[in-house]
């Protein structure tokens, strides 16, 4: 589980974000969704240890966030491959540095498998679409076993087609390795059909003057998993 209390960050005088607190449970997916520069990617930041918050906490488990930490791991709109590197050795850079034993390599060609990429494995990034490179970040962001996947934009830059076999896809992986996600999405639609929660982020019309961000709603989506869509 993740819990956010009382979350605040400031860049100088500016203040992002304020008092944010949010309760997100094991295996729970979570969509955060708000207007630009509203400070989603902040949030996630903070969450992946990326970041360090002017006031409040963020917790793990029992343990808090103090740094960049194996519990999570987090993958971003702009894949940001090694070019010169195979896919194989893309995803195992997600891997710990120290250890890098025979069961890791078993479990990059699991991983690799799951994304459907096993064929692909040896093709370096310049040779691959965009959907096949976002789906090598998936993996590699998945290689250590993060109890908590955290994602920006990952689909943003995908055309509609790959972007609804990436949903399915991500369901997939959840469902195979059941992590805590955080999804940030600008699309209202798959942020109702990926999470059971989708977590408004905003600043309030009465104080837009400085637009200070904080959760403006939650609301649980009835009835979302793959499944369920085009039953009945
Ligand atoms: P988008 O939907 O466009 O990705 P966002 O909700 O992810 O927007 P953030 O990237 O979190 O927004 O940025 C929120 C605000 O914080 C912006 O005004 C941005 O300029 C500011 N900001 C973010 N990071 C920094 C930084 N390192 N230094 C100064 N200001 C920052
Ligand atoms: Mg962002």
């Amino acid at each position: 589980s993740v819990s956010i209390r009382g979350l605040a960050r400031s860049f100088g005088e500016r203040r992002v974000l304020n008092d944010v607190s949010l309760e997100i449970a094991q295996g729970e997916i979570v969509a955060l969704i708000g207007p630009s520069g509203c400070g989603k990617s902040t949030l996630l930041r903070h969450i992946g240890g990326l970041d360090t918050p002017t006031a409040g906490s963020i917790t793990i488990g029992d343990a808090p966030v103090t740094g960049l930490d194996a519990r999570s791991a987090i993958a971003f709109q702009e894949p940001r491959l090694l070019p010169w590197r195979s896919l194989t050795r893309n995803v195992e850079v997600g891997l710990p540095r120290t250890r890098r034993a025979a069961s890791d390599r078993e479990r990059v060609s699991h991983l690799l498998e799951l994304v459907k990429l096993s064929e692909s494995a040896h093709l370096r990034p310049r040779e691959i679409s965009g959907g096949m490179a976002q789906r090598v970040s998936l993996a590699r962001a998945l290689a250590r076993q993060p109890g908590v996947l955290l994602l920006d934009e990952p689909f943003g830059a995908l055309d509609a087609l790959t972007r609804l076999a990436m949903q399915d896809l991500l369901l997939e992986l959840h469902a195979a390795e059941p992590a805590t996600i955080v999804i940030v999405t600008h699309d209202v639609d798959e942020a109702l059909y990926l999470a059971d929660r989708v977590v408004l982020l905003g600043s309030s019309p009465a104080d837009s003057a400085d637009a200070v961000s904080s959760v403006r709603a939650t609301v649980t989506v009835p009835g979302h998993r793959p499944r369920d869509r085009g039953s009945a």
